[in-house]
């Protein structure tokens, strides 16, 4: 029983050359930088990684801790004050750096002791033995149990141990306690919180848990475990949570240039322009249905995170499924409707009538003025060059840069990046602009 005594088991800010125990972080650096300054520099590595983990095994308490910390905040804020010069009405002074200096080794101090808490309740749920004799022992080899032969009252509710009530200890810090005072730690519960990829059904938070399913625990310890789980907890529900929530706004934020992009192609398709063809806009819409089905999916699945009913959270929750339902009727199913073929067609030979209409007039025009002038100058027609004439040459570097872009064009396209699409189509438009005016010129 007493044999884990003999090799006493070492915890906290321990000296990596002298063993000592430093009781902090803090206590260990300036141990560290005034007793072994001629190795630090060979040390250096070693004790940069001490530094930054030490904090993970913090062990014993001590008032003197916080004492120093205390202090330590005092002085960093008197040197940022002054206080002798003379204060004006009315001015405000932020007392925040100082509150966060004493907050963070108040919350420190809680979080080492129960970091401290969790290593041993790791060893213990590590092989723990189910045969009871067995299961005692491995529990004492792991945390030593005080020596209760002197003690003759419970410490928690000072009644006397006697026959019925007997001695018990703690199983994360070995303390003396009877029955009554003890809680038990559902082993399930302590799995799930020494290895997170377990997580706790609490099914069994029905079952009254005893020393057989359970870790009998003091008081405080059990608190301080008990604390964590709940954090650990929350901070779980909210990472999922957080996370859906960013991907359904991340695919709101892309809906929104979709569905611009979406009414600016069908009001060029119902205009008779041709920088669009009818499947591009088509291949947009399924695009916005295809991102209106994400952002459904995740809603639901936010509203559908277990959580209290009543509870702000759960409100929340509700809340943000509805303004996504709301969202994806208004914003993305009530898109306009396409044209048809047919519609298209109509579109275009009206375009076309109206353009065939100007050019007459302006022919008529150019006649009148020519009839008026009295001279007879050849007229030409800019609106129908004859491509197919004998000067049409292969090697024309515009033919070349206008098949460079159609190539472009038939990329963007199959990518839906109809931004591009337009450019590129207009770009096009501008060469053969050009490349019509150089064949009218190599004419005359
Ligand atoms: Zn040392
Ligand atoms: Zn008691
Ligand atoms: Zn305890």
């Amino acid at each position: 029983m007493a044999e884990s005594n003999n090799e006493s088991i070492l915890e906290g800010f321990l000296c990596p050359i002298c063993k000592a125990d430093l009781k902090s972080a803090s206590q260990l650096t300036s141990h560290f930088e005034t007793l072994h300054e001629e190795d630090v520099d060979v040390l250096k590595p070693f004790k940069d990684f001490i530094l930054g983990t030490a904090k993970k095994i913090i062990p014993n308490t001590n008032d003197l801790d916080l004492k120093e910390s205390f202090d330590r905040a005092l002085k960093f804020n008197s040197r940022e004050r002054q206080y002798d010069e003379e204060q004006a009405i009315g001015i405000v002074r932020s007392s925040t750096d100082y509150f966060k200096a004493v907050r963070s080794t108040r919350l420190e101090r809680y979080a080492t002791e129960t970091n401290k808490l969790l290593i041993r309740l790791d060893k213990l749920m590590c092989n723990l033995p189910t045969d009871p004799n067995l299961r005692k022992q491995h529990e004492q080899n792991v945390v030593p149990w005080l020596d209760g032969s002197s003690v003759k009252l419970c410490p928690n509710c000072a009644k006397t141990f006697n026959l019925t009530r007997r001695k018990h200890h703690c199983r994360l810090c070995g303390s003396i306690l009877c029955h009554d005072c003890s809680v038990f730690l559902d082993l399930n519960v302590a799995r799930s919180m020494v290895d997170p990829s377990k997580s706790c059904s609490s099914s069994t938070s029905d079952l009254e848990v005893s020393d057989a399913n359970g870790l009998r625990l003091c008081e405080h310890c059990y608190n301080l475990i008990e604390l964590r789980k709940e954090v650990q907890d929350s901070r779980n529900l909210k990472t999922n949570f957080v996370t859906a929530y960013e991907q359904m706004t991340t695919l709101m934020e892309q809906a929104k240039p979709a569905v611009t992009m979406y009414e600016k192609m069908c009001q060029s398709l119902f205009d008779g322009e041709t920088t669009y063809i009818l499947s591009d806009v088509n291949a947009m819409r399924g695009r916005i249905g295809k991102l209106a089905e994400g952002i459904d999916a995740l809603s639901k699945q936010i509203a559908a995170f277990p959580v209290e009913p009543g509870t702000r959270q759960h409100k929340l929750q509700n809340s943000i499924r509805q303004a996504a339902a709301y969202y994806i009727k208004e914003e993305l199913l009530s898109l306009r409707k396409l044209p048809t073929e047919a519609q298209l067609d109509e579109v275009r030979r009206q375009r076309y009538e109206r353009a065939e209409r100007q050019i007459q007039w302006e022919r008529q025009c150019l006649q009148d003025d020519e009839f008026n002038e009295g001279t007879s100058r050849n007229y030409q027609d800019f609106g129908t060059p004859n491509l197919n004439s004998t000067n049409v040459d292969d090697d024309n570097p515009l033919l070349e840069q206008m098949n460079i872009i159609r190539g472009y064009i038939k990329e963007a396209r199959k990518q839906l990046k109809f931004e591009e699409v337009a450019l590129l189509e207009a770009n096009l438009k501008e060469l053969k602009k050009e490349y019509q005016l150089q064949m009218l010129s190599s004419r005359t």
